[in-house]
């Protein structure tokens, strides 16, 4: 493509994106398409001849476009958000447009450089303890990974990584029964194998039980097993459980075992100090992490991971053959010791730019009024004599269920609740996922979009109600 063609068709694009991000509420929030519309208009093998770009992006437009599920759309309430915003779109454009490849501090120092520099500025943002420091990953799955892989080192002495998993001990992991399914993957991924994660139950406010806790380690210990780690929870996937940093971490010490929280979505409301009680005792724990990615406005990919001790997770995943070997690699930081791909992407650009152009307090308003229409939905939700909430609201998330009259037994009840995801989601005016809450179907409503006002939410809520009360 020459210069000119890409300059006319960029502008072109511009002009589709911005339209799009003004109008994203007039397309169905979850794609209507049903299963092979979309790959049944693309043909089965790539053209021999290249085509227009003009044609290509009609085609995006007539294809791809219906096959999307908006999740930038200010009715979308379902899974948790994954935020944009044009900030961090804008860095996006620049980072693929000189596509550097952040592997180590020589093949982009400002990639590196920048990357120290702003996750520090989200450290200093989130409350998280002074003297820890920090990377960005691709995903909070990856940034788990890591985590158990510097507590399965620490735990046998940093024998695994040499030796292999047989000549050690069997470990063990504890999390709740609220935990994110990474964990589990984590678990098996590290070799530590899932027979030996152990899902502690949780309390009435889904909050890990750490006496249970306290009875499995001990179980286990007498079993000749060793416990490796801990992974706490702030903000559980599905109902936004909290575990109790404090006393978990009080644990992990008398036992010398790992703690790595997950804050992968409430992390971001950490900027908000009068939110920070739910990460007391964080300073017991070994790693925290949470996905700017998911509430802080800034495009997938970006996962925050913070580290008390670094020179744990460099002494876990460092590899340095002769060809990365440069002059300045033992005076910089390499951050491809910090994780698991060589490559990396430049993005701690996108945060510069979303931190810069919202600033804190920007940040800070769009959140808490995020927390605050979600209190505000729990209250019409309470005042619908045929509705319940199931789990009161955890910073912008929130679980319930409708209840008629004349519905009593619990299979019919969820059967009836699953009816009314579908038919809210088919309708397509917002968007909402399910999950099961003591085994029986709720409804979870998340709060958190870029776009969202509290107009979308009492609009959103008429809605459900109206759809409800049809089904019934
Ligand atoms: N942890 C929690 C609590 C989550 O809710 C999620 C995803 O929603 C994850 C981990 C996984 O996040 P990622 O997609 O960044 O791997």
């Amino acid at each position: 493509m020459k210069t000119e063609d890409f300059r006319k068709h960029a502008h072109a694009m511009v002009d589709w994106m911005a339209d799009y991000l003004d109008n994203v509420d007039q397309y169905p929030v979850r794609s209507q398409v049903r299963p092979g519309e979309v790959a049944g208009q693309l043909p089965a093998a790539a053209p021999e001849a290249g085509e227009d770009m003009a044609d290509i992006f009609a085609d995006f437009q007539r294809i791809v476009v219906p096959g999307l599920t908006h999740w930038q759309h200010p009715r979308f309430f379902a899974y948790f958000p994954s935020n944009s915003s044009p900030p961090s779109v804008l860095a996006e454009m620049l980072m693929s447009t000189v596509a550097v490849n952040c592997l180590m501090w020589e093949t982009s120092p400002a990639g590196t450089e920048m990357e120290e520099v702003v996750i520090d500025w989200l450290r200093q943002l989130t409350g998280v303890p002074e003297g820890w420091r920090g990377v960005i990953q691709d995903s909070a799955s990856s940034a788990t990974f890591c985590a158990i892989l510097t507590a399965r080192e620490q735990a046998t002495g940093w024998r695994a990584n040499e030796q292999g998993l047989p000549i050690c001990p069997t470990l063990a992991v504890y999390t709740s029964d609220q935990t994110h399914s990474s964990v589990e993957k984590a678990v098996t991924m590290s070799g530590i194998g899932r027979e030996n994660l152990r899902l502690i139950p949780s309390d009435d406010n889904f909050a890990m039980r750490v006496d249970e806790l306290e009875r499995r380690i001990a179980e286990d210990k007498a079993a000749g097993i060793v416990p490796a780690c801990v992974v706490a929870s702030v903000g559980a996937t599905g109902v936004g459980g909290v575990d109790d940093l404090r006393a978990i971490g009080e644990l992990c010490q008398r036992e010398q075992m790992f703690l790595h929280v997950d804050a992968a979505w409430a992390g971001s409301a950490m900027i908000l100090p009068e939110h920070r009680d739910l990460i007391d005792g964080l300073e017991l724990a070994d790693s925290f992490i949470f996905n700017p990615h998911k509430w802080l406005f800034t495009n997938f990919d970006c996962t925050a991971h913070f580290v008390r001790e670094p020179d744990h997770l460099i002494r876990t995943l460092t590899i340095l053959p002769e060809y990365l070997k440069t002059r300045e690699g033992s005076v910089v930081s390499e951050f491809r010791d910090w994780g698991v791909p060589l490559g990396r992407r430049f993005r701690a650009l996108k945060l510069w730019f979303v931190m810069r152009s919202f600033g804190a307090e920007g940040m800070r308003e769009i959140i808490r009024n995020h927390i605050a229409w979600t209190n505000d939905l729990a209250g019409w939700i309470a005042a619908e004599p045929d509705f319940e909430i199931t789990s009161e609201p955890v910073l912008g998330l929130l679980s319930f269920r409708y209840v008629p009259d004349g519905v009593t037994d619990a299979d019919s009840l969820d059967d009836l609740n699953d009816r009314l995801t579908l038919a809210v989601n088919d309708d397509g005016r917002l968007y909402l996922t399910k999950t099961k809450s003591k085994d029986r179907t709720v409804i979870r409503w998340t709060i958190g979009q870029t776009r969202t006002t509290r107009e979308h939410v009492r609009q959103s809520w008429d809605i459900t109600k109206d759809i409800a009360r049809g089904l019934a």
